[in-house]
């Protein structure tokens, strides 16, 4: 873990804030759209790096799950490297054209449910 890691308390992937669509949320993780990239993300609830493996296949899973409700199947690519927060476990289920896409397409917003239709800033 870096040295310069923040604790829980100043984490922002443990302050877990709703404001994008929410695809999945269980004991081990949640799946949202990430407010940087406008992919979906799965977060490990735990603070830290070092998830066991059975968590890590969990999580993958899940996020699968979204990418392909998202993307379609076989559309995208679990990315896990963790670039901007690197002392917590965390992946992104990215498609081909993320990086244009972030640009220009609307961001979702949290339906006030896990799951469901997902639903973009600027529609009922
Ligand atoms: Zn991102
Ligand atoms: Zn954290």
């Amino acid at each position: 873990m870096p040295e310069h890691a923040p604790g829980p308390d100043d984490c922002e992937l443990c302050e877990a804030a709703r404001f994008t669509h929410w695809y999945h949320e269980d004991d081990v993780c949640w799946v949202a759209d990430c407010e940087a990239c406008d992919c979906p993300m799965v977060v490990w609830k735990d603070h830290g790096t070092d998830a066991p493996e059975a968590a890590v296949a969990h999580m993958i899973e899940v996020l699968e799950a979204a990418g392909t409700e998202r993307f379609g199947a076989g559309r995208f690519a679990i990315d896990r490297v963790m670039r901007q927060i690197p002392w917590h476990f965390h992946a992104h289920a990215r498609d081909r054209g993320w990086q244009q896409r972030r640009w220009s397409s609307q961001p979702s917003r949290y339906s006030g449910s896990v799951g469901g239709p997902r639903l973009v800033i600027g529609t009922p």
